[in-house]
This record gives C-alpha cells, structure tokens and sequence, in this order.
C-alpha cells in the first residue's frame, strides 16, 4: 500500500543522482562549482553524484554504445572509452535495465549526439531492473528507515500482532520480511522476484553517504 506522502528517497534526490542535465560539464569548458571545490591538491568533488539511466538500445558496433533515457525522460548516449571498449560490460546489457555512471559529465559526441564518455572501468554497472523500479525501491528502503513497524510483505500481518507472528527477512534482499513460507512463496511469484533485484541493486547506493567527499566510489 502506498502512502500518500512520498518519504525522501536517496535516489529521488536530483543533487547525487541528477539527470543528464544536472551534470556538470566537462572541465575543459569551466569547473562546475555546484560539484568541484577548489582545494589544495586542486579541484576535488565536493560531493558524490551518479546518473541513473534505463537502456533503450544499445548501438555499437567497434566499442559499447548505449542509448538511455534519464529521470527526465530524455534519452542520451554512453559511450565506454575504456581500455576493453566495454566488453566486460556486454553481457550484462539488456533493453530495460538502468545503467549507473558514477562522477558523469556532460558530453558532446563527433556524431553531435550527447552523452557521457566513461573512461574508467569501475564507473559503470548495469542493475537488472528498470529505473522505475530501483527507484521504487529507493523509496521501500526509505520507509523501512523511519522505524514503522515490520509487516509480511504480502498479508500485512505486522510483528506486534497479538499472536506473536515472527517475520523473516527474505534471504536474498534482506529487506521484505514475510510471516511464513506460504507467504514468502506467494509475494515471489507475484512481484516480490523483480523487486528483490531492484532492491539489492540499491543497497549499494543506500549504503553510502553522498553528501561528503573523501575518496571516489567506484563500483
Ligand atoms: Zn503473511
Ligand atoms: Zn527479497
């Protein structure tokens, strides 16, 4: 059941996680103070930021080129300039998965298509969920965190009932807790087996905090 009042959700927040058009450009036009700070070794993050993407098609031939729709609903283009032209990541390229760029900046391509040109390796990961669905559970996660009381994600049975139901967590998110294994069973084949992905491919984002700079992420 959803609320009414959307709780503040890390993915929803379009400082760390803008779309193509929050990102900043690229260094050699102008350092973008809203992400740089001017410190003693040089300019240095001021704080962390991924673009979220959900692939649309995928285009290359000689190196990965991805087409992807941002948050906006505007669709751009990544290409993989790293050393493997990014073959390690074709595998897991699929029409409908989000694409994560941590550190992206705004591109502008020969062909004059816009983009982000990712030269490191471990800037990039595919999440095997749609962006409406990492989002989605960017927002369980959020829930979970203001305290409320655990319920069975799929009777709603919560753990202060008065017959003292125990809730296990699901083993693979660890964050959907169920009543008992007719439940647990049940909530998968009804949607809980999307969710899970997208709610273990958020933990690695939910996991950080965004908001201070000390070393660069990597993925
Ligand atoms: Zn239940
Ligand atoms: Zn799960």
């Amino acid at each position: 059941m959803r609320k009414s009042k959307k709780p503040q959700s890390l993915l929803r927040n379009n400082f760390n996680f803008p779309a193509f058009r929050g990102l900043p450009d690229e260094p050699e036009n102008e350092i973008d103070l809203r992400y740089y700070d001017d410190g003693p070794f040089g300019f240095e993050p001021s704080q962390h930021w991924c673009f979220l993407g959900e692939i649309v098609d995928t285009i290359g031939l000689v190196r990965v080129l991805l087409r992807v729709k941002d948050k906006d609903g505007e669709v751009i283009t990544i290409g993989l300039y790293t050393g493997d032209r990014g073959q390690a990541l074709a595998p897991h390229i699929k029409i409908g998965h989000t694409v994560a760029v941590l550190y992206g900046e705004q591109h502008g391509f020969l062909d004059m298509s816009v983009g982000i040109r990712v030269e490191v390796a471990s800037n990039i990961k595919i999440i095997p969920c749609s962006l409406e669905q990492l989002l989605k559970a960017s927002d369980d996660v959020a829930s979970l965190r203001k305290g409320k009381p655990r319920r069975c994600g799929s009777c709603g049975k919560d753990e202060n009932a008065s017959d003292n139901t125990h809730l296990r967590l699901c083993s693979r998110c660890r964050h959907t807790s169920y009543c008992g294994e007719d439940c647990q069973k049940k909530a998968w084949v009804e949607g809980h087996k999307v969710d899970c992905k997208a709610l273990v491919g958020v933990q690695w984002f939910t996991a950080k905090n965004w908001r201070t700079f000390h070393d660069w992420f990597s993925f």
